[in-house]
């Protein structure tokens, strides 16, 4: 087994961006913290983390979005037209590719926490995966191969429109779509719906039905779409334990039993929560790092 190159990784959020050098979670050798503030002072703070840093031989960066991921592309690297007043069109991996001259992995957080679930979490060692986060957005990733599915960019599978719930015509809060998956479930949309917190809804509230049925349709389409060995399911809304085993039903109805595979129809282990918590994202850098040096990450996974 060669050793996992050290990688430099960077989850840029919308709040707060952490720095980690690691090699994989059992080998984190520092993690710093800072706010994401303006894009100059963060980039220089972020740089500033990685100057002291040496031995690094890649950089990982998972990103709030949307990015554009597609090398062919003149503005790869950068974040591209988010509502965060200034972001829009910031180049972080070009910059901090050309600073520190190594192979620099970017790609979205999603995608990010995606990876480090397939490797280390809740789907260790499974090549093929999604990764579901239900918070402030809806996002989804798919891990195909031990690599991300991509195509020009990368998925959108939050705001496709469900079949609406049963006497459920409620508009939503998609600026875009009203109710797509993201408009009906993300955690504003709920609060905009019942008027306080969805934090604050208790298991029997009405509202939880509408929004496991939706999310059981998400489900469906990733089944059918990417045909994972296993959805991992965070973020906080995912939060209410109560949802897990509703949206796991909700899938089941959906499918209609179409989908007669064993993994899939064992819904306690194929519909499961996070393993990693908030590493989730930096540890997901260290994976697009070693990636981007072409660097086989071990995983556990044996092909039966
Ligand atoms: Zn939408």
């Amino acid at each position: 087994m060669t050793e996992a190159p050290l990688v430099a990784g960077i989850e840029l959020g919308g709040t707060k961006c952490i720095c980690i050098l690691a090699r994989g979670p059992d080998q984190i050798e520092e993690t710093v913290r800072i706010p994401t503030t303006r894009p100059e002072e963060t980039m220089a703070a972020i740089e500033a983390v990685l100057d002291r840093w040496s031995g690094f031989v890649a950089i990982g960066i998972a990103s709030f979005g949307p990015v554009s991921i597609d090398r062919h592309s003149h503005d790869y690297g950068h974040i591209t037209t988010t509502p965060k007043p200034g972001w829009a069109g910031t180049d972080i991996a070009g910059r901090l590719q050309r600073r520190y001259g190594v192979p620099t992995g970017f790609h979205s957080d999603v995608v990010g926490a995606a990876l480090a679930e397939a490797f280390w979490g809740a789907a260790k060692g499974l090549p093929d995966i999604a990764y579901v986060t239900v918070g402030t957005g809806v996002g989804a990733g798919m891990i195909a191969n031990n690599r991300p599915v991509d195509g020009l960019t990368h998925s959108e599978l939050g705001h496709i429109r469900p079949a609406r719930f049963q006497g459920d015509d409620w508009i939503g809060n998609c600026p875009f779509h009203g109710a797509c998956i993201e408009g009906l479930v993300a955690g504003p949309a709920i609060a905009a719906r019942i008027g306080f917190p969805a934090d604050e809804a208790p298991a029997e509230h009405p509202v939880w039905d509408g929004v496991a049925d939706a999310l059981g349709q998400l489900c469906h389409t990733l089944v059918l779409t990417g045909i994972p060995r296993r959805i991992v399911m965070g973020g906080g809304v995912m939060g209410a334990s109560h949802l897990f085993p509703r949206v796991r039903a909700a899938m089941t109805r959906s499918l209609g039993g179409y989908i007669t595979l064993p993994e899939v129809a064992l819904t306690d282990t194929f519909i499961v929560p996070p393993a990693l918590g908030n590493n989730a994202g930096p540890l997901g850098a260290i994976v697009l790092g070693a990636q981007a040096l072409g660097h086989k990450l071990e995983t556990s996974f044996t092909p039966s």
